[in-house]
């Protein structure tokens, strides 16, 4: 049996898993990366438009703060964020892109002088100044209240993971790539590592950490349509739940994307629309400002999602062989915008549409993108049920998004989270709960039952095939647990994923070599991803409520009265066929922003009582205290501080400072 020891584990070589990892790294730990690809090609690269910061450089991005951040983030979450997550966040994003900036990533830049750009509709010129010209600049993007978003053109995951990922090599931190994490090795509730799969030989090895931490993306690859990469099949947070005690947070809350390119799901950045491009229905009328007068293109992307599915419904929809879709114009960008800023974009249209986005329009229709639930951990990125286990990124449930993440906030939570996570674990590796004995029986049981269940597989003889039932199962979710959720459509989803799961017992290989197999690797994920797809389905079912991504056409409405609380699901007996899931209360007495209307999208929503008397509270708290900066004003009402590592207290420098 090989084992192999070290202080870190972290399995996943995205964004959120490589700055994790250099952050226990800085601080003397041995830490080893695990990924299923080569890390720099982590489905991070495939991040297009923006990572949101106040920094406040541009015209468009002047007067900003981290004030201003929180305030959109929470409104975005539809009050399901937990708003001290969504302070450390908002405080530590700008010296997140200064950092990175300092390795490298080059940004794109103020330049000074009149720039013509486009805004609702219409060209208009705007004056940068002499005073910004050379620092970072922004996009309007993801319905903020100042331009935020930092990019590096179209093609700002790709310029941050190549940095983030030279410097991992840096810091002396070897990814073990083309390995998957198959369990967690744990004694009770105590985290020592995770049995692994090579890829390419089909070996099993034992490693065994001090600190293990999943930093493993998103679960999207459970839909049949999504912007996801095909790595994305949530095998971390499965293992985490497989564990029964680790628990899963808000895995109901999925986001759908505005604008895949229709039929395959291929994203187009939301810059398209923040620079200006237009959705237009199968007449060519363009219909948002009908529905959202305040944002139109730019609310928030659940609810762009449900007016256009509401459009298509509506009988507006543009025909195709391969059903109805709406389109999206940035022929009003001009091809040099398209050729320097969304050059992405323009190859995608190219390369996969056969079109000229300069002078065409592309087809779009909304498509499963990006993960809010996840692996539950506190504040400060551990799991509270499994010690030593840690969470990160999209595989995580800080739980900054609730129930609607921001456009930009995702990439910015990676490196943010990854910060901060980096140094509670290296703090944790430095108290005596991080010490360890390390136990060798343990890691020859966790490996015995691994290597059971393949065998299992491998001579199981049945009829049935993993990828068909891989197959089924997208097909239920994209039909039954999209954008529009009833109880009914929810009941059907969770009866027939029960019946998938019970067919996935009786998988035949057709191929059971031990060495590369696809085969074998479908077939011992698709169980996983059937607790995952299970837990998104009941967890709806149960919500009888409408909150951010999560619209159930039968409770239309937000309910602060009996909804003001995260779904925690677990999975505690391996026979079981359901998981069990418990709820997390939101205390409203205790918020920065007490729950109110998000700016767009529908007013109607059941209030709770808290909510007046929180109002109250802060009334008097501000009348009582006086005159008060922003910081102190913040302070006295939700104090967050004491939860940053001191490294990342201190405030950010801005061009118009005036602190
Ligand atoms: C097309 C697209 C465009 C996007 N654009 C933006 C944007 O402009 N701005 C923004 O803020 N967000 C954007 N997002 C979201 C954002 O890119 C992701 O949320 C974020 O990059 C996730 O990073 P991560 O580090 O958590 O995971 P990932 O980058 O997905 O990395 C996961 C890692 O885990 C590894 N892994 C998985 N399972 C295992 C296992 N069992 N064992 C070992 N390794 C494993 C994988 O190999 C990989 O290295 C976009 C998403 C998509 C789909």
């Amino acid at each position: 049996m090989q084992i192999i020891y070290t202080d870190v584990l972290v399995i996943g070589g995205g964004l959120a898993g490589q700055r994790a990892a250099i952050g226990a790294r800085r601080r003397g730990n041995e830490v080893i990366i695990l990924s299923l690809v080569p890390a720099k090609r982590s489905h991070s690269a495939a991040a297009q438009g923006g990572m949101q910061a106040s920094l406040g450089n541009c015209l468009g991005g002047a007067g900003d703060n981290e004030d201003l951040h929180f305030a959109d983030t929470v409104r975005g979450s539809d009050w399901g964020a937990d708003q001290e997550v969504v302070r450390m966040f908002a405080h530590t994003a700008p010296k997140a892109i200064r950092e990175l900036a300092a390795w490298g990533v080059p940004w794109s830049r103020v330049q000074r002088g009149d720039h013509e750009i486009s805004e609702d509709g219409k060209k208009k010129t705007i004056t940068e100044s002499d005073a910004a010209h050379g620092l970072i600049t922004s996009r309007n993007f993801g319905g903020t209240a100042k331009w935020r978003a930092c990019y590096v053109s179209d093609g700002t995951g790709h310029a941050m993971l190549y940095a983030m990922s030279n410097q991992a090599i840096a810091a002396g931190i070897p990814v073990h790539e083309r390995t998957e994490a198959i369990a967690l090795i744990h004694e009770g509730e105590r985290c020592c590592g995770a049995i692994v799969r090579n890829l390419v030989s089909g070996e099993l090895i034992a490693y065994m950490a001090r600190a293990t931490c999943i930093a493993s993306g998103g679960f999207g690859r459970i839909y049949r349509v999504s912007t996801n990469a095909v790595i994305n099949e949530g095998m971390g947070a499965a293992i985490a739940l497989e564990t029964g005690l680790a628990t899963l947070g808000n895995m109901e809350a999925v986001q759908f994307h505005p604008t895949g390119i229709f039929p395959a799901g291929i994203l187009v950045t939301e810059g398209c629309r923040g620079d200006g491009g237009l959705l237009l229905d199968g007449s060519g009328h363009r219909f948002m400002p009908d529905y959202e007068p305040e944002k139109r293109e730019l609310a928030s992307r659940d609810v762009v999602s449900r007016r256009m599915e509401e459009h298509i419904t509506a009988g507006h929809g543009a025909q195709s062989r391969f059903g109805e879709h709406l389109w999206l114009d940035i022929r009003l960008l001009g091809a040099d915008h398209i050729n320097g800023q969304l050059r992405e974009v323009k190859e995608i249209c190219q390369y996969f549409l056969g079109i000229d986005p300069a002078h065409e329009l592309i087809p779009v229709r909304p498509a499963q993108h990006y993960s809010m639930g996840g692996v539950r951990t506190d504040a400060r990125g551990q799991s509270p049920q499994l010690k030593g286990l840690f969470a990160v990124g999209e595989a995580a449930c800080w739980d900054m998004h609730g129930f609607n993440r921001l456009g930009g906030n995702s990439v910015a939570e990676t490196v943010v989270a990854g910060m901060i996570v980096g140094d509670t674990i290296a703090d944790f590796c430095a108290s005596a709960e991080g010490q360890l004995q390390l136990s060798t029986s343990l890691a020859g049981d966790f490996m015995r039952r691994e290597s059971d269940k393949l065998k299992a597989i491998a001579q199981n003889g049945g009829g049935e095939s993993a990828v068909e039932l891989t197959r089924q199962m997208q097909e239920t979710m994209t039909s039954n647990v999209g954008i529009f959720r009833h109880g009914e459509k929810l009941e059907r989803a969770v009866s027939a994923l029960q019946d998938l799961q019970q067919r996935a017992a009786h998988v035949g290989l057709r191929n059971a070599n031990r060495g590369p197999n696809p085969e074998l690797v479908a077939a011992y994920r698709l169980p996983r991803m059937l607790k995952l797809a299970l837990c998104v389905a009941q967890g709806a079912l149960l919500r009888t409520e409408s909150r951010g991504a999560h619209f159930r056409d039968d409770y239309p409405q937000r309910n602060d009265l009996q909804w003001m609380k995260r779904t925690l699901a677990s999975w505690p007996g391996d026979h079981d066929q359901l998981p069990t899931f418990d709820y997390e209360p939101l205390d409203i007495l205790g918020m920065e922003l007490p729950p109110g209307w998000r700016g767009y999208g529908a007013r109607d929503y059941i209030d709770h009582p808290d909510t007046a008397i929180r109002e109250q509270q802060i009334k008097h708290l501000l009348a009582a205290a006086g005159e008060l900066d922003r910081h102190q004003r913040q302070n006295l009402l939700m104090p967050f501080m004491h939860l940053l590592p001191p490294l990342f207290q201190g405030r950010n420098q801005r061009l118009e400072n005036s602190e």
